[in-house]
């Protein structure tokens, strides 16, 4: 019988017993009732100490059952635990309160290839990577991570002295005191998240092909430099550099030696600045510098002139030796502005006035500078402007024929009546209108215009005229560039034979391939092709031969010194007659005296256009010089 229930069946079993004895003896007239009424007590007596005694036992017993429960709980506890800790997917070590080791998991041991004894007993630092191999900034595991709550990412050692991270949590373990008694620490190897995080870091912030900072980088550095600077009474030099013959070497040698050409420049440039400057990349061959913390501006210039030094060295790329020059432009902050994007645009005006002036050498962003790039703004804007105005208006030069003194053939020349300002010379606006773009829109139409006044020249007056249409560099490399042509002689109804194409030396010294092409493309419409400014450029008799085109202009710069400069006139005559040996016509440009007509008949030139002939005229003036009543026609 089970203990609880022991305790009322005995107190049940005495109650019992003493009742019946009671009735029995009042049933059976016994006299001596005192002897019962002792009797009866006693025998209560007994059942309640009986029923005491069975109360207590039952007590105990329960209470023993929940110690031993919870006993077996505990040690269900512990063993999971013991299990969860050994198993751990983590790296599990404890150390007593001076950072002695006493326990580490099996993670542990697989992770720093120690086995379990040859850390038991040492000191954690055991596990720490040399400070002197690192600096300040990198957090390395140590006795100074012990502390009663830390988590953070560390360096640590294996075994074999290899370097890896871990993400560690560090908790103290108190005895009753509130004294630490050890510690616990948890660690994660996230050494492969650590190089993902650094290589998606360095994608973003380097510069894949050197290394060097990019421009986002770069950018964020400027503004803490200006800041920096500011702060503590000093300056930051910004420079912004453009290899002078990049392109040309990019183009003859191929892309792996601009590319290996981009990388000693990278290494150039590290070596003229100190530790805490930052050279950077932005893209192709542009090169920033940020000078931080500079007490002496002067100083500036004699670093911009090391750079150029230096980089003006030999380069090997291959077999070839090369040696290129450099533009730069500077900009001081906070002389010349705070805000890192207005600073980036003062580089890079004076950059280009560095470029300007003849490149090889460095110009400091001044205030005019500034002045001049807002003025080039605001005729981008009235560019745009002028094409949906229609403010645009050709004018034609007749270029006449020496040998027949006839005129066939004119020049299309852009004019640009401003609203407020008036007439606007080409050359003020067709470099802005090229660096914008906008060249394709407005050389397209001037292509379209010029065939429908050429066009209407001939309904009105009979006068079929060759016209040439001056091209800008990216009109030429517009694969729609022979598109456009098309359209314009369809839509105009003007023969394609009489459309010429003027070019210069400089548009056709890139990428020969797509040159030829399209070229060729041009003149199988019909259409042929001229060289403008011949000998204003990288002139070479010798590529003429291959190259498709029909008819040379002699460069006005060499007409303009005849008869005065004896090298002006030989080149003159060499031309002429290397062009006649070439097939190809030759049109002198900028003839303004009789004596350069003369020179020119002598030297058997084909064409001459030119002041003494007839200045630019327009549409109008034009229709006059050839209606049949001007005598001037049949000059
Ligand atoms: P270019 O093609 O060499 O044009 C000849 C320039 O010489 C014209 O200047 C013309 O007015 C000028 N000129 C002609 N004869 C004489 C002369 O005897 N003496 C002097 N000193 N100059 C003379 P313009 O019209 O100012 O044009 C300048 C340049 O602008 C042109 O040089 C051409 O490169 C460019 N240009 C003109 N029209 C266009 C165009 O429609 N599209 C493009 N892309 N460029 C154009
Ligand atoms: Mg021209
Ligand atoms: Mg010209």
């Amino acid at each position: 019988m089970r203990t609880s229930r022991l305790f009322p069946t005995l107190l049940l079993v005495m109650l019992a017993s003493f009742s019946s004895q009671l009735v029995a003896a009042v049933i059976s007239g016994q006299s001596d009732t005192d002897e019962l009424l002792f009797q009866t007590f006693i025998s209560g007596v007994l059942a309640i100490i009986l029923g005491a005694l069975s109360f207590i036992l039952y007590r105990l017993n329960k209470r023993l059952k929940l110690t031993i429960q919870a006993h077996q709980v505990n040690e269900h506890t512990m063993s999971k635990l013991n299990s969860a800790v050994t198993n751990s997917g983590a790296s599990i070590l404890i150390t007593d309160h001076n950072g002695k080791i006493e326990y580490v998991n099996q993670k542990f041991c697989r992770t720093t290839n120690y086995l379990h004894h040859e850390v038991i007993e040492k000191s954690i630092d055991v596990l720490s990577p040399k400070s002197h191999d690192h600096d300040g900034d990198t957090p390395l595991l140590s006795k100074a991570c012990l502390k009663s709550n830390w988590e953070g990412e560390v360096l640590c050692l294996k075994k074999s002295k290899t370097e890896f991270w871990n993400a560690i949590t560090v908790s103290a373990v108190y005895d009753k005191d509130r004294q630490i008694t050890n510690y616990v620490i948890s660690a994660i190897d996230i050494t492969a998240l650590k190089t993902a995080n650094n290589t998606m870091q360095t994608l973003a912030l380097f510069d894949s092909l050197t290394g060097l900072a990019n421009r986002r980088l770069f950018v964020d550095r400027l503004h803490q430099s200006v800041l920096s600077a500011r702060r503590h009474n000093k300056s930051t030099a910004l420079f912004f550099l453009d290899l002078d013959q990049f392109k040309r070497i990019n183009d003859t040698l191929g892309h792996q030696a601009g590319d290996q050409l981009l990388l000693v420049v990278a290494e150039r440039l590290k070596t003229c600045v100190r530790k805490q400057d930052t050279v950077a990349r932005l893209g192709g061959d542009e090169f920033t510098i940020l000078l931080n913390d500079i007490s002496n501006t002067d100083k500036i210039a004699s670093i911009a002139e090391q750079i150029l030094h230096i980089l003006k060295k030999p380069i090997k790329l291959g077999k070839q030796e090369v040696i290129i020059s450099t533009s730069i432009g500077i900009t001081i902050a906070p002389a010349d502005g705070v805000c890192a994007d207005n600073l980036m645009k003062n580089a890079d005006m004076a950059l280009y006035k560095a470029k300007e002036k003849g490149r090889d050498g460095y110009y400091f962003f001044t205030e005019d500078l500034n002045t001049r790039a807002n003025n080039l703004m605001q005729i981008e804007h009235e560019l745009r402007q002028a094409i949906a105005n229609n403010e645009f208006y050709l004018d034609y030069q007749p270029q006449q024929n020496l040998k027949t003194n006839e005129v066939h053939s004119v020049e299309a020349l852009i004019r640009w009546r401003h609203p407020t300002r008036g007439e606007i010379a080409p050359a003020e606006f067709i470099g802005i209108a090229e660096e914008t773009g906008l060249i394709i829109k407005i050389g397209e139409w001037v292509i379209h215009q010029a065939c429908r006044e050429m066009r209407q020249l001939y309904d009105e007056t009979g006068k079929a005229l060759r016209v040439a249409v001056n091209l800008s560099t990216r009109q030429f490399s517009d694969l729609r560039l022979v598109n456009i042509v098309s359209e314009a002689i369809t839509e105009s109804g003007f023969p394609a034979q009489n459309l010429e194409l003027e070019v210069t030396e400089s548009m056709l010294m890139h990428d020969m391939e797509t040159v030829i092409d399209q070229l060729n493309r041009i003149k199988a419409m019909g259409a042929t092709v001229t060289i403008d400014d011949f000998g204003s450029g990288y002139s070479s008799l010798s590529y003429l031969k291959s190259l498709p085109v029909d008819t040379l202009k002699v460069d006005r710069e060499f007409v303009r010194d005849i008869p005065d400069d004896i090298n002006a006139m030989e080149i003159t005559s060499a031309v002429i007659a290397v062009a006649h040996k070439l097939n190809l016509k030759v049109v002198a440009e900028g003839v303004e005296t009789e004596d350069q007509r003369d020179f020119l008949i002598i030297n058997r030139c084909d064409f001459a256009q030119g002041f003494l002939y007839s200045r630019p005229l327009s549409y109008e003036a034009l229709r006059a010089y050839f209606s049949p009543q001007d005598d001037r026609r049949r000059a």
